[in-house]
């Protein structure tokens, strides 16, 4: 007889795709139907600026400039927050690793926790400039927010304003660190059954079904998920 599971299957879920291409919503909508942290390296790093913590203060110029933050402080962040409780039986990564050295760090940290899902979401470069042209955050709690839809925060209400990264030069110099630092990554990890690439060129809803349906397929592939 087979003993009851003592905890949920776990999912470690890697979003990877360019800035622009919908990581966070979809990691987002994943983290609540699935109950799991969302990760979001990103936002840690804008809170810290915010809360002018020495990390946050060493951030900001290269943040505000487009460029990465070194490896050694991104790995720190993520192997602390992964260490948590609530990270046990997975989480959905949002913006790391977006380097080769991020990325084998991180399958040393999740070394006996299951494997990594990775879903690399794809869209056209010009979609990108446009998504980005028009986002806004909130300037309260950094929530990601549609403009068309909303004036203020629709989760503290909080005023809208756009990410100072989000600007047409600086959108540009993103892009180029993600071909030139992010895109490597597929290589590193599309040999992997636990790959799978996502047209993110699509509706949200539509985006949520294809990643629901790799989850799936994955599932069935034998990863416990
Ligand atoms: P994001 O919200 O993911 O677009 O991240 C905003 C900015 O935070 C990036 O442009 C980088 O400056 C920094 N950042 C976020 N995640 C990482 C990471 N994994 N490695 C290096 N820098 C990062």
């Amino acid at each position: 007889m087979g003993s009851p599971r003592e905890s949920s299957p776990t999912l470690n879920l890697v979003m990877l795709g360019p800035p622009g291409a919908g990581k966070g919503t979809q990691a987002e909508r994943i983290s609540r139907t699935r109950r799991l942290p969302k990760i979001s390296t990103g936002d840690i790093l804008r809170e810290a600026v915010h809360n002018r913590t020495p990390v946050g203060c060493a951030a900001r110029e290269d943040m505000e400039a487009g460029r990465l933050i070194g490896d050694e402080v991104m790995i720190a962040i993520v192997r602390e927050r992964l260490s948590q409780e609530d990270a046990r039986n997975g989480f959905v990564l949002d913006g790391f690793p977006r380097t080769i050295t991020q990325a084998s760090a991180l399958d040393r940290i999740v070394d006996g926790r299951g494997p990594l899902v990775v879903l690399d979401i794809v869209v056209p470069e010009e979609v990108l400039v446009r998504r980005l042209a028009s986002r806004r955050i909130c300037g309260e709690c950094g929530q990601n927010a549609a403009v068309d839809w909303l004036s203020v925060c629709g989760k503290c209400g909080g005023q809208l304003i756009a990410r100072i990264d989000d600007g047409t030069e600086i959108v540009r110099e993103r892009l180029g660190v993600y071909h030139r630092q992010t895109v490597p990554l597929v290589d590193y990890y599309s040999a992997r059954p636990t790959f799978r690439r996502i047209d993110g060129n699509l509706p949200p809803d539509v985006v949520t079904d294809a990643i629901d349906t790799a989850l799936a397929e994955a599932s069935a592939r034998g990863v416990h998920l």
